[in-house]
């Protein structure tokens, strides 16, 4: 989990969980998407992910919060959906070609790759979600995903729930390169960090390259430092805007500042995070609670589908 999870997911997460009746899961088999040669680290990374988000707060006894790969069904409803998906609906959700442009070899693009969003169709329609939290960059997958539905409610009954979309605060969060903070472009900062590599990571991002030294003018708005200090540094956003502008901040101090309060903002997730490590069987735990409870949704919504298409 790294800052643009924490701040374009986990918030949400920790909200919703108070106002709606929500439900969690670890994309595992999505993560195969990229991951495929891989899967000796699943078991791990699941384990962590569930560590990260109850330490991040989500407390299982509000939110569901269970394994993909839990749910086998999931996997049989990608299937008969994708009978009646067309090719090209799935060709045109940005975030495809977006991928398609960033995978250094071509051949890495998967029929898993093109089949994501339908998967996450799957996700949504298969516990009969009625909202998605959803940033603007995931409205077209949420658009795919009610195109489907209204397509399969349309040859075989209105069987499905049709979701709607629950726009969230979604802030860009930039990493060291200036794109976009993610894995794939090994430019995060990850929320378990400890103080040196947060330190670290912060002195290898790229600021406006026209300031050079303490002195030259600088230009906030397009330096990824000054995005990041929008949602650590409220107490020194002005100032520190000012004193870029003027030139009396320099780019290491300003990083410096940065750097103390990431710090301190992740300090009581990482205490907590240490707590859950010495409960070696919290995380299965939690997910094996999940799994019992969304289980009767689930074959609830499978019956449905099965009669309706004669499966029965
Ligand atoms: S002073 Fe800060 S905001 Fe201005 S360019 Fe340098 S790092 Fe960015």
């Amino acid at each position: 989990m790294h800052v643009g999870h924490w701040f374009g997911n986990v918030l949400n997460m920790v909200r919703l969980q108070d106002e709606h009746e929500a439900f969690y899961f670890i994309a595992d088999w999505h993560m195969l998407t990229t991951h495929y040669d891989r899967t000796a680290e699943l078991p791990g990374f699941v384990r962590e992910l569930v560590l990260d988000l109850l330490a991040a707060g989500i407390d299982p006894n509000r939110a569901t919060l269970y394994r993909q790969s839990d749910v086998p069904e999931v996997a049989e409803l990608t299937l008969l959906l994708g009978m009646i998906t067309p090719l090209g609906w799935l060709e045109r959700v940005p975030t495809y070609k977006e991928r398609l442009r960033d995978l250094s070899e071509r051949e890495s693009a998967s029929y898993g790759l093109l089949g994501y969003p339908l998967l996450q169709t799957v996700d949504i329609v298969i516990v009969k979600g009625e909202l998605v939290p959803v940033g603007e960059d995931q409205v077209p997958h949420l658009e795919l995903a009610r195109e489907i539905v209204r397509r399969f409610n349309r040859l075989y009954g209105e069987v499905l729930v049709e979701p709607q979309a629950l726009l969230s605060p979604s802030p860009l969060v930039p990493g060291s390169d200036g794109r976009k903070m993610s894995k794939s472009f090994d430019n995060a900062i990850w929320v378990r960090d400890d103080e040196e590599a947060i330190r670290a990571r912060v002195r290898s991002f790229i600021t406006d390259p026209k300031k050079i030294r303490r002195g030259d003018p600088g230009r906030p708005e397009i330096c990824p430092i000054f995005a990041l200090h929008r949602l650590f540094s409220e107490d020194i956003l002005a100032w520190t805007e000012e004193n870029c502008r003027s030139g009396a901040l320099g780019c290491v101090e300003c990083k410096g500042n940065l750097a103390d309060r990431i710090v301190e903002y992740f300090r009581p997730f990482r205490e907590r995070r240490a707590e859950l490590e010495a409960n070696p069987g919290i995380a299965d735990e939690v997910l094996a609670a999940g799994r019992a409870r969304v289980r009767p949704i689930v074959e609830d919504t499978m019956k449905a589908v099965r009669d309706a298409m004669r499966f029965a």
